[in-house]
């Protein structure tokens, strides 16, 4: 079935798309992809300094962690930390971002991402990317990491890996992941078979059927569109999810496919015509099972 692709709506924060030729199947399967496997990068390793704040090194530490960085063009030719010859952090596989403040008023001071810097010049906090209109965010845009007054003070070292969300939503560039479909409920997925147990806002519940007035049966062969919505948290442009996510699932199907003709290294395979069904089939090419570990990350 041929495929149409229409962007409805795209900001620097979101992407709203509708697709159709695809099955249910495939949609939630690049709607998980976009939640748990694009890479991102965030800070993993917290090194505190000084903390003189009311918030103990833990929470900082966890707050550190969930701050969106900027990951788009480096993310993809940065190393996992466990792929690295280095045995703990090197440039390959990290970015490292510095803070350190002093109050210096009597006045409450808060610190912010803007107090952090990072070695990176493309990896900082994702709201110091520049705005659609390219105008400077404001400081107030800025997320509050702690507040200190008189001669408090924090200083911490912070070290970014790359990662994904299967291993801690911090790694995960989206804030949500929606898709609609089957508008009209041909394919009452929403309902139950039996009227009487329909919820009572179902609009088929109380209506008389006669033949003027047929109830709609389940179409089978209605092909739904899907209206995905994708809602970044800054560290990637939701259009760079959306692509990163198709060229994931396609890479698992290929890892897929491969390991496949490896296992069954089917002769038919590759010389059968399409259309024609051999008259028979043997299974002496399935020799003894083999193993493979695919889809790794
Ligand atoms: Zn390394």
């Amino acid at each position: 079935m041929e495929g149409v692709l229409e962007i409805s709506e795209l900001t620097h924060m979101r992407i709203k798309f509708m697709v159709s030729g695809i099955s249910l199947a495939i949609a939630n399967g690049l709607r998980r992809i976009m939640i748990s496997e694009v890479p991102t990068i965030a800070i993993d390793l917290v090194e505190i300094g000084e903390n003189s704040t009311n918030l103990s090194d833990e929470f900082i530490a966890h707050r550190m962690g969930l701050i969106p960085l900027c990951s788009d063009g480096v993310v993809d030719v940065m190393l996992y930390a466990r792929d690295c010859v280095c045995t703990g952090f090197c440039a390959a596989c990290s970015v490292e971002l510095n803070l350190d403040v002093k109050g210096i008023t009597s006045e409450t001071q808060l610190i912010t991402t803007g107090n952090l810097n990072s070695k990176h010049k493309l990896v900082c906090p994702s709201i110091q990317r520049l705005t659609p209109d390219n105008s400077t965010p404001k400081p107030s845009d800025e997320i509050v990491i702690a507040k200190i007054r008189g001669n408090l003070g924090l200083t911490v070292r912070c070290i970014a890996k790359k990662g994904i969300g299967k291993e801690h939503s911090k790694w995960s560039p989206v804030c949500g992941v929606g898709f609609d479909y089957d508008r009209e409920n041909f394919l009452r997925h929403t309902v139950y078979d039996t009227p009487a147990d329909w919820p009572d806002d179902e609009p088929w519940k109380n209506i008389e059927e006669d033949e003027d007035n047929p109830r709609p049966v389940i179409d089978y062969t209605y092909k739904p569109n899907f209206y995905f919505d994708v809602e970044s948290t800054g560290a990637m442009l939701p259009e760079n999810i959306a692509l990163k996510a198709v060229s994931i699932f396609i890479e698992k199907i290929r890892e897929l496919d491969a390991a496949f003709h490896t296992y069954f290294d089917n002769p038919y395979s590759s010389s059968a015509t399409e259309g024609v069904i051999p008259e028979s089939v043997t299974t002496e090419s399935v020799s003894t099972p083999k193993s493979f570990t695919i889809f790794t990350d």
